[in-house]
This record gives structure tokens, C-alpha cells and sequence, in this order.
């Protein structure tokens, strides 16, 4: 019978992170104060960030940070996460290409999110913070926050966005179950909240206005620190271990990636699983494409432009330099919840910028459309962030398939869609549409 999952054994799981901000052939340009507009410093940053995830997020020496022993522990109950081979899939396109995914939808949580979620509750533990805040879209990254703060003791207060508040409503209970405080967004309860009911009273919130209320709950509470579930380069270091295991496990298989493909909300997945195999491409040794692939509702690597501007909506977090749609842009209100953010990360944006990533964008239908074949092709019902990933690869697929070229293809399957299964009814019944992006 041929192999169709690899797995590591416990001693071989990865014992450091892999930290790109040492190796990049351009560094990012400095993240600049909200107020000041100097470049941010760890003590700056730690006014909202934990001290821990503040010198990861200006560390560019250090190509390997040791993952700590408390945090690896945990991660063995879920990791390695699976590589497998979709024959499945690779039968039903009729493809040449060998087609790999990395499972990350078996994490407690259903998502890779777990991974960044658990670093950053044990380093907020460790420098004895007592509560921790964060926003969600989703729900994910809410969850995944409110299961480590849990673990670790600490209380979780998250700012979800209205509309998945009220969509999503067994994402919240998820996080409730964990003991999480969960508050719609926009709220009362901060004064950038109100700022923005006063404009709007019907405001459906998103990203940028749940970060805006959660940093400034952080800056107000003793005790209390903002945790982000993306686009920070602490978080997409957290992710490397996705990519540190796929490289071992390609090599159980005796293979090696061609291309990797990942969706992209703030970078986080595809930072992780793609970081890994791009260094190999920095020292000149493999010619690895690498994906992105965004919402064609929310395009701001293919349509953004690269500038200076805030991660959130009321201007709190610092300036980021990054391909962005404006921190004003109101995304449509697409299934694929945590892909509904304006900006991208400082690393993924310079590396954008320096032509060494590329970037796709997918429609709803079309991401649903593969969504499905995957799922009847191997049993697994993906988040609807996740189909654009796997719309990408179809598409490089039937590309293979044209040209007879058995490319290896790896996408990064970010979490089941076992929570979405209203948006797949609605893609069932024919009530799901396009949208285009509007400047
Ligand atoms: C949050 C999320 C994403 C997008 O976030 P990134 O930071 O770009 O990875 C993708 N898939 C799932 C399942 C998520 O929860």
C-alpha cells in the first residue's frame, strides 16, 4: 500500500522556531509609534505586547529561538500535525502533480492558530500577566486564546466582530466553554467602540475595530496584555513549526516541495509553513514558489498599496510598512472570516515587494467550488479560509496537468470548516456570490 500520512516522532518535533528576520536578503523598515512616529522599540512595544514577544518582534540576529520546553510539551499533544499525500484529490483532478497537505485542522482547536496561542499565554504567564485581550474574526484565533489563557491560568477578555459574533454563534460558546469573557465589537465598553457607534450605530465591526478596542482594554487594565493571532512577526515565527515539520516529514516521503500554498488573512499560516522551505531558496540551493492567496474581496497583496499605515481602525497599533487596502477598508462580508483583514505583515510585505513570494487572488464561489471536491475527495470538510489555499492548488494542478509536469505541491490546511457549515448550506443552495473589490 503507498504512504499516504508521515508523522514525526515525539524526539523529532523542532526544538527552535525559525526566525526569517535574521536571514532576509531586505530587512523591513521599522514599525514607527503610533504617537512619536519613531521606530517602536521593545519598551514600547511592551506597553501591549508581552516583554518576551516584543524582543521577538525586533530580534534580527537570531536565525533560531529555542521553543520553550513548557510550550513544546504541549504542543506533543496535537503535533506533528500530519503530511498527507491527497491521492484522493490528485485522482479526482486527474493530475500529474503530487499534491501534500499539512493538516493543522487536528490541533484541540481545529486550527493552526494553537500554535502562536500557546507561545503567547506561557511567555504572558511567565512575566506574571494576570489577563490577557485579543479580537477575533471567526473565532479561531478567539478560541484557540481562550483554551491557552485557560491553561495557563490566566483570565481572556476577546472583542469579536459583530457580524461573526452573530453568525458564528457556536464560536463564541467555544470560547465561553474555555471561560472566556466574549464581547461583539464594536462596544460600549472602550471609548474607540463608542467612538465608532456614535458614527455608525449599525457598524457590523471588523478586524481593525476589534483591535482598536482590545489594545486599548490592555493599555487601561493592570496586569492585562493584547495577544495577536497574525500579521506580528512574533506570531508567524510561533507558525515556523509548521514548515520545520513538513521539511522532515518531505523528507521521510523522499520529496521536496515545488510550490507552497497558503491562504492569507495577516500571514501567519503561510508565514509559518512557507518560511522554512524559503530559506533553502535565500542560500540559493531550491527554486521554491511560494503562494499566497488571498479573497479577490480583500485584496491587499495583489491591489493594496505598500505604505505606512495602521493595523487597526482607530490608529492605536504602530505603523506598520505594508501592502494595505487603507485601515478604513470595510471588507465584504465573505464566509472566510479571518481572511477579512486590510493589511499583511512587515516580513511578508517586504518579501512581497522583493519578488520572492507571489500572490492570488480567489473568488467566493470558486474557493467553495474546490472547498467541496476536496472535501469528497478526502473526507475532510475545510474552513472556508483554507478552500482559497486549496482553490490555488487546483489551479496549479490542472497546470501540471496540461503541461504532463508531476510537480509536488504542498498547501497548508489551516483548520476544518466543521463551525461553517451555514456557509457551506449556503453555497448548497445557491445563495453564495462574488464579490468584486471596490477602492
Ligand atoms: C485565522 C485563520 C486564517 C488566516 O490567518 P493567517 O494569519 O493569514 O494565517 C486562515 N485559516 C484559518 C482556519 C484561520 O483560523
Amino acid at each position: 500500500m503507498k504512504q499516504k500520512r508521515y508523522f514525526l516522532p515525539e524526539s523529532e518535533i523542532p526544538t527552535a522556531w525559525y526566525n526569517i528576520q535574521a536571514d532576509m536578503p531586505t530587512r523591513p523598515l521599522p514599525m514607527l509609534d503610533p504617537v512619536t512616529r519613531e521606530p517602536v522599540t521593545v519598551d514600547s512595544l511592551s506597553e501591549i505586547f508581552c516583554r518576551e514577544c516584543s524582543e521577538q518582534e525586533l530580534n534580527f540576529s537570531d536565525r533560531w529561538i529555542p521553543i520553550p520546553e513548557e510550550v513544546r510539551e504541549m504542543y506533543t499533544y496535537y503535533r506533528s500535525t500530519p503530511l498527507v499525500r491527497a491521492y484522493g484529490l490528485e485522482k479526482a483532478l486527474g493530475t500529474p502533480a503530487h499534491i501534500y497537505f499539512k493538516n493543522e485542522s487536528v490541533s484541540p482547536v481545529g486550527s493552526h492558530k494553537l500554535n502562536s496561542a500557546l507561545a503567547q499565554a506561557y511567555y504572558c504567564k511567565r512575566e506574571g500577566v494576570t489577563n490577557v485581550t485579543t479580537e477575533t474574526g471567526a473565532g479561531q484565533w478567539g478560541t484557540a486564546l481562550s483554551y491557552a489563557a485557560k491553561l495557563y491560568g490566566m483570565d481572556a477578555a476577546v472583542y469579536q466582530v459583530k457580524v461573526s459574533y452573530e453568525q458564528k454563534p457556536y464560536r463564541r460558546s467555544m470560547m465561553q466553554v474555555f471561560g472566556a469573557q466574549v464581547t461583539p465589537s464594536p462596544s460600549m465598553s472602550t471609548r474607540a467602540g463608542k467612538d465608532i457607534l456614535t458614527v455608525n450605530p449599525n457598524h457590523q465591526g471588523s478586524l481593525g475595530t476589534a483591535i482598536s478596542e482590545a489594545v486599548e482594554l490592555a493599555r487601561m487594565t493592570p496586569g492585562c496584555k493584547y495577544t495577536l493571532g497574525s500579521t506580528m512577526s512574533h506570531v508567524s515565527l510561533h507558525q515556523t513549526i509548521i514548515g520545520l515539520e513538513a521539511e522532515k516529514q518531505f523528507e521521510m516521503a523522499g520529496e521536496y516541495p515545488d510550490v507552497v500554498i497558503a491562504c492569507f488573512g495577516g500571514g501567519s499560516n503561510f508565514s509559518g509553513i512557507a518560511f522554512p522551505f524559503m530559506r533553502h531558496n535565500f542560500e540559493g540551493k531550491t527554486k521554491t514558489r511560494f503562494v499566497a492567496c488571498e479573497p479577490a474581496s480583500c485584496p491587499k497583496m495583489t491591489q493594496g498599496t505598500f505604505e505606512y499605515d495602521f493595523g487597526d481602525e482607530a490608529g492605536y497599533t504602530p505603523l506598520i510598512p505594508m501592502y494595505t487596502l487603507g485601515h478604513k477598508f470595510m471588507p465584504a462580508n465573505i464566509h472566510a472570516g479571518g481572511l477579512r483583514y486590510h493589511g499583511a505583515g512587515a516580513v511578508v510585505s517586504q518579501l512581497m515587494k522583493d519578488g520572492l513570494m507571489e500572490a492570488v487572488d480567489i473568488q467566493q464561489l470558486e474557493s467553495f467550488d474546490a472547498g467541496v471536491l476536496f472535501a469528497k475527495a478526502e473526507g475532510i470538510i475545510p474552513a472556508p479560509e483554507s478552500t482559497h489555499a486549496i482553490a490555488a492548488t487546483i489551479r496549479e494542478a490542472m497546470r501540471c496537468k496540461e503541461t504532463g509536469s508531476e510537480e509536488v505541491l504542498l498547501f497548508n490546511l489551516t483548520g476544518h470548516g466543521l463551525m461553517d457549515m451555514a456557509s457551506y448550506d449556503k453555497y448548497l443552495s445557491g445563495d453564495l456570490v462574488n464579490f468584486e473589490y471596490k477602492k
